[in-house]
């Protein structure tokens, strides 16, 4: 791929300031976010603001996140290169680019079929073909193609959804959001046979989870008015 150089250098200090700065250590992590170019990922008219430290507006109503916290769950996941990823809430396809980079196989589902179109584009422009991105409700997950070693969603659930939990292979975690329109924490969850211990990571704020295992547009609203 070729890119302005000034992009490669924004990309430098993005992971030197924002990341490295904020203690993301894994080293396969950092090298994954110098090697994805975040502009591609973004509105065109966003450009400028691609390697800003801070979410963005994507399309379908939706945003890609800051890439402290997408760096800092892909982190928690403590890839080493071999698994089977889940991504639920594919969005641009910023954070499926990373963990591709970071994993053997990526299966990610995404409700909005315009961003599932524009990520696959994204995605193949770059190459990456260890990565299938499917348009459906992913908040039960992806039975057809379970169990995962990791699964990561990037939507605000009301409470983990047991069929993701169900869904990961022994010693496999799962990081999440829990929470409603006013207070959400990010939680990480590992499977040790039929039990499954969590904790609590850090207060973060995502757009909602829909679907089967998620928020209804009124229970989100109601939260926000509480
Ligand atoms: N990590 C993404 C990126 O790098 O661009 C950003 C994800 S965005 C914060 C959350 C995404 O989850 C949105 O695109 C939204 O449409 C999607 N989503 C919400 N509920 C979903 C569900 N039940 N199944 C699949 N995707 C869902």
């Amino acid at each position: 791929m070729k890119e302005a150089p000034k992009y490669l250098k924004r990309r430098k200090r993005m992971v030197a300031e924002q990341l490295e700065g904020r203690r993301i250590v894994n080293q396969r992590v950092l090298d994954a976010f110098l090697a994805v170019p975040r502009q591609l990922f973004v509105n065109s008219e966003d450009q400028s603001k691609a390697y800003h430290d801070q979410p963005l507006r994507i399309a379908a109503g939706q945003t890609i996140s800051q890439p402290y916290i997408v760096a800092l769950m892909t982190q928690l996941l403590n890839l080493q290169g071999e698994e089977k990823v889940l991504e639920v809430g594919t969005g641009s396809g910023y954070q499926t680019a990373l963990l591709a980079h970071l994993a053997g196989e990526v299966h990610s589902i995404e409700l909005h079929l315009e961003l599932v179109k524009q990520a696959k584009a994204t995605l193949s422009s770059l190459g990456l073909e260890n990565v299938r991105v499917y348009e459906g409700d992913g908040s039960h997950g992806l039975p057809d193609e379970a169990p995962f070693d990791a699964i990561l969603a990037a939507a605000a659930a009301p409470r983990v959804p047991q069929p993701l939990l169900d869904q990961l292979t022994n010693g496999g975690r799962l990081i999440l959001p829990v929470g409603d329109a006013q207070q959400q924490v990010l939680q990480r969850w590992v499977r040790y046979g039929d039990k499954f211990n969590f904790e609590d990571v850090v207060p973060v704020a995502f757009v909602p989870l829909r679907g089967e295992q998620g928020w209804s547009k009124e229970g989100w609203e109601d939260s926000r008015d509480t």
